[in-house]
């Protein structure tokens, strides 16, 4: 890699920057590291001759060359270290062949790396025919306002990539949706929580408080907490609700056969799809309805779903579902599906360049969480994790190979080179 030794400063002073969301305040919505490490990255943009915009400090733009336009779009926020570090999250260290830090691989080295391959096609005089327009966001993951702000301040180029998942490249993306649904609190139920979930995750404990029979709490294997009945799962993420165990199921069946079988329908509409909604879907994979959260809430026992729509559909066609399970319903968030035509020369250009550096015949890919990517109409994820890969993004330890990453860098590079042409 051209410039490595740079690169490698650079990350380092951008690692230092603790960019989790911190306090708003002037031309710094996100707090003062996040706008510190926008004004570095740009100045150091402005150093190698790039045009340079910084969005108010929501989201900072890069561009360079003619023509049409092609966006690539990462970000410089993290999220919160947490616990169990080996090393200082906020300095970069680099051991056994890999580096450590936060942001490391989420997302701080991956649109560093097209910053320095972007620089190389400028130092290369190849004179692009395409206008490339690189943003560093701020809020990708504490609800994307930065984006939403670039919306009203300018047009966004239609084709696009972001650096922030994985390889090769994913061209479908499932949209996830929460549903709130209002039933009629069951009798003998007098409370209901799924403990410190938050929402789109399978929940692996919940308790209920209703009266105790002890044939039925060892037969559903709950166990009883001064006057609750809890019940242990196994978590899974909220898009992969099968490979969990859901903890609130056996608290269902325990209250359903305490009221004689009243519960069947909502037993099986929740927890054993009962209106076959996971068998609706495509190539790009099939819905999933994962009942994550419960409470009791104005005179209503309310159960709060992760859905996700397929690539390709539209919710609107799980709504007389949703009716069958419950008329009374809600929708509490919601983002339509995304998908690119993977046979298009936009897509084809990045697969290619990266199966000519790795040697590989790989397809693009679909995936049932929502990345950067969506920001353009056009737009896929495309690396910077490889597959079988574990870089611990939002964990301790955060980490990303050397190896990977300077592989990582090729691939960007080509794809750019190639666009370029
Ligand atoms: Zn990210």
């Amino acid at each position: 890699m051209k410039n490595y030794q740079l690169f490698i400063k650079t990350l380092s002073d951008l690692i230092a920057f603790k960019t989790v969301q911190g306090a708003k305040s002037e031309n710094a919505p996100f707090g003062i590291e996040n706008k510190n490490a926008l004004d570095y990255t740009l100045s150091l943009a402005k150093e190698f001759g790039f045009e340079t915009i910084n969005y108010n400090g929501y989201i900072g733009e890069v561009s360079f060359g003619n023509g049409e336009e092609i966006g690539i779009i990462g970000h410089l926020d993290v999220v919160p270290e947490g616990e169990g570090w080996d090393t200082d999250p906020y300095t970069l260290t680099i051991k056994d062949g890999y580096l450590y830090g936060r942001g490391v691989s989420d997302d701080k080295s991956p649109i560093l790396l097209c910053l320095f391959a972007l620089k190389e096609l400028k130092d290369s005089n190849i004179v692009p025919n395409k206008k490339f327009r690189l943003f560093f966001g701020l809020n990708e993951e504490n609800g994307w306002k930065d984006v939403d702000y670039l919306k009203t301040q300018t047009t966004l180029p239609k084709k696009g990539f972001s650096p922030d998942a994985d390889f090769p490249v994913i061209y479908a993306e499932k949209g996830p949706s929460r549903i709130d649904f209002y039933l009629s609190i069951p009798k003998n139920l007098t409370d209901i929580s799924t403990i410190g979930n938050a929402g789109n995750a399978v929940p692996n404990h919940a308790y209920i408080k209703a009266p105790i029979d002890k044939t039925l709490i060892e037969k559903y294997n709950l166990k009883i907490k001064g006057d609750k009945i809890e019940s242990f799962g196994k978590s899974a993420h909220g898009s992969k609700p099968h490979l969990g165990k859901n903890a609130l199921k056996p608290l269902f069946e325990y209250l359903n056969e305490l009221n004689g079988g009243k519960l069947n329908d909502l037993v099986d509409n929740f927890f054993n799809d009962a209106q076959k909604i996971s068998q609706y879907g495509n190539e790009t994979g099939y819905a999933t309805f994962s009942p994550n959260l419960a409470r009791i809430e104005n005179g209503y026992l309310v159960i709060s779903v992760d859905f996700r729509t397929p690539a390709k559909l539209k919710i609107e066609q799980f709504y007389p579902l949703f009716n069958n399970i419950c008329s009374n319903y809600k929708l509490t968030r919601f983002r339509k599906p995304h998908f690119v035509d993977p046979n298009s020369n936009f897509v084809k250009t990045l697969v290619n360049a990266y199966n000519s550096i790795m040697n590989s015949e790989l397809k693009p890919v679909s995936c049932s969480g929502a990345t950067f990517a969506y920001v353009f109409e056009m737009g896929v994820a495309f690396g910077p994790e490889f597959i079988g890969s574990d870089n611990k993004i939002h964990e301790p330890n955060e980490c990303m190979s050397e190896k990977e990453l300077l592989l990582a860098y090729e691939i960007y590079k080509k794809a750019l080179f190639d666009l370029a042409k």
